[in-house]
């Protein structure tokens, strides 16, 4: 199947899901997430329409998006690291990873420094596995929004997580559950402040999360074919 028939097919797939959970699947962006795949296949996908894409790092990002055209939306859903945040902030639209305190005030001050007001969420964890970070403390997601309001420099959108590796719905879903009640504490605690994506699920687990109120799906291997 090529790049064009399978975001039908998941598009297609993203409304029956949300016909089944009630929801209008006009709130469910679907991005692209393009990471190990080469320009020619992601250009296939902006050829179909796609213009929101994810990359989880951020050499690979600058590389291959250098090549392709100035209106995509590219977010960063891997973990940044201390040493690339000038060129991260440079190459992304979005950061979806934000996981401290202090990598929240080191954006804020880069994108001052480089005069722009980037997008960002925060990334909650919800999975014991290693490699998946995030916050693990909801206090601290709360006080890290907090802190944001009161500065200008990124722009707060909402909340991503990544649910356990596994095929058992109970987990996954009520870890999809947790990011969603956090999205309603900070709405409630913060009114004036936008939370409103909510990015979570991934080729395996999408229904579920379109179930869950996801907002924002975040489909790889669906769109370009499993990785090796
Ligand atoms: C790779 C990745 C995805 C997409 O995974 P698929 O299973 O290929 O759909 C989504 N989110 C994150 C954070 C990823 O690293």
């Amino acid at each position: 199947m090529s790049v064009l028939e399978n975001i039908k097919k998941v598009q297609s797939s993203i409304e029956q899901a949300a016909l089944k959970a009630g929801r209008n699947s006009s709130d469910i962006k679907l991005m692209a997430v393009s990471k190990t795949n080469p320009v020619e296949l992601i250009r296939e996908a902006y050829d179909a329409g796609q213009r929101l894409f994810g990359e989880n790092r951020v050499a690979e990002a600058q590389e291959k998006f250098a090549l392709l055209p100035d209106d995509i939306d590219l977010h960063l859903i891997g973990h940044l690291q201390k040493n690339k945040i000038k060129t991260a902030v440079s190459v992304f639209d979005c950061i979806q990873t934000i996981d401290s305190r202090e990598l929240a005030e080191k954006l804020v001050q880069t994108s001052k420094d480089q005069d722009r007001v980037l997008r960002v969420l925060l990334q909650l964890k919800t999975a014991e596995e290693g490699k998946k970070t995030g916050f693990s403390s909801e206090e601290e997601i709360i006080e890290t929004a907090g802190w944001i309001r009161e500065n200008s420099g990124i722009k707060m959108e909402g909340l991503m997580t990544i649910a356990p590796f596994t095929k058992d719905e109970v987990q996954v879903r009520s870890a999809f559950a947790r990011c969603r009640n956090l999205q309603e504490k900070l709405m409630s605690l913060y009114r004036d402040q936008d939370f409103s994506v909510l990015s979570m699920g991934m080729s395996s687990d999408y229904h579920w999360a379109v179930q869950e109120g996801s907002t924002l799906l975040r489909i790889g291997s669906a769109i370009f074919g499993y990785r090796s």
